[in-house]
């Protein structure tokens, strides 16, 4: 297997003052340093994220599986809905699935981009044992749980750390991993639109189409390959769109009557609030989703810095990024659309 070699002292030198933001170099050094030791020493790990998987997620639980395997590892890789269809194309898709009902002892759990511990959803409870809880993210509202933890906020994708783990710790970077990091990174930036994307962003993304990434490829699947019902879903969406406070707040939403009659899976969803906030003059996106347990699921976009959809998300429970949050808020849509868009209001100023 062709394995990345050294990369030496000029990347570890190079992460103090291009990623680490507010955090310490040595101190950033010595953790991946903690965490590559963990990952040569022990030998049973579960790579597991957060539920409702987006392509950060699944990249980055397949980038570390597969650099692990290239260790001779045993490696789990669990997520609560398993493989979505989407991203089945990612190489070592096939080692994605959904937990087993038995619980396994494995001796190390990896938590990646999940930002409270019970956003694992089923996979908590398939780990019986673990000696040590990694939890490695890039969500400002991570409280730090695990007995190793890596969050660096500055980071636009899981996937970005992901990356700088596996090269100052010189673990195995095949095309295979460079591959689902890309998936990671390109997904969670937008397409290296969002402001977050920095020159660092691109400098990884150079070195991972070095390590072979097929850009045009990988980006058709990503982003020309979408079912039909996706368009037919969103064209339905388009008909309830609704603007506030005076073009400002852009919504739609999704009943479940709807979602059952077009035959919509939940991983549909993923990026189609970006047409609202493509809209001029909107500040702040909303998409409405409601979901069988009496709860509606809000997704929150922000096009600016100074409207925090994290700290609104986060009176309602949720959470995410200033520029991307959600909740699950209990209620009929009308009535959490109206709670959430006076929320809003309140932080920009209008009537709701
Ligand atoms: P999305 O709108 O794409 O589902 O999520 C955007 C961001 O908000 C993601 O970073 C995601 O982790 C976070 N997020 C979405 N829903 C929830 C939620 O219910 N709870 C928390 N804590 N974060 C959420
Ligand atoms: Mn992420």
């Amino acid at each position: 297997m062709a394995l990345w070699a050294v990369y030496g002292e000029e990347f570890l030198g190079s992460l103090g003052t291009s990623i680490c933001g507010s955090y310490d170099t040595v101190m950033t050094n010595s953790k991946f340093e903690e965490i590559g030791r963990v990952l040569r020493e022990q030998q049973r790990f579960a790579i597991l994220s957060h539920v409702r998987p987006d392509g950060d997620a699944l990249g980055s639980q397949l980038a570390l599986a597969l650099s692990l395997n290239g260790l001779g590892k045993t490696v789990r890789v669990w997520n609560e809905e398993g493989m979505l269809e989407k991203y089945s194309f990612v190489p070592g898709a096939n080692l994605l699935s959904k937990p087993p009902p038995e619980p396994e002892d494995v001796d190390v759990a990896v938590a990646l981009d999940t930002a409270i511990q019970n956003r694992l959803g089923t996979t908590l409870p398939a780990i019986r044992s673990a000696k040590i809880w990694i939890n490695i993210d890039h969500h400002p509202s991570n409280p730090g749980y695990g007995d190793i933890v890596y969050i660096d906020p500055t980071s636009p994708a899981t996937g970005q750390i992901i990356f700088e783990l596996i090269k100052s710790q010189n673990l195995p970077l095949t095309r295979e991993i460079a591959e689902n990091l890309y998936v990671a990174i390109s997904t969670d930036t937008g397409s290296f639109q969002y402001p977050n994307t920095t020159a660092h962003t691109f400098e990884i993304a150079a070195e991972l189409v070095r390590a072979g990434v097929d850009v045009g490829r990988v980006s058709q699947q990503l982003y020309e390959n979408f079912p039909r019902r996706r368009s037919e879903l969103l064209r339905e969406l388009l008909a309830t769109m609704r603007f506030e406070a005076g073009g400002r707040v852009a919504s739609f939403s999704l009943s479940l009557n709807l979602a059952r009659q077009l035959g919509v899976l939940p991983e549909d969803n993923e990026g189609l609030i970006d047409h609202l906030r493509a809209i001029r003059g909107v500040i702040v996106a909303v998409f409405f989703e409601e979901l069988p347990d009496g709860k509606v699921r809000v997704s929150m976009r922000s096009k600016s810095e100074d409207v925090d959809v994290r700290t609104i998300c986060q009176k309602f429970g949720g959470g995410g990024h200033i520029l991307a949050a959600g909740a699950r808020v209990r209620g009929t849509l009308p009535e959490v659309r109206a709670k959430i868009l006076e929320a809003i209001c309140h932080v920009i100023g209008c009537d709701p």
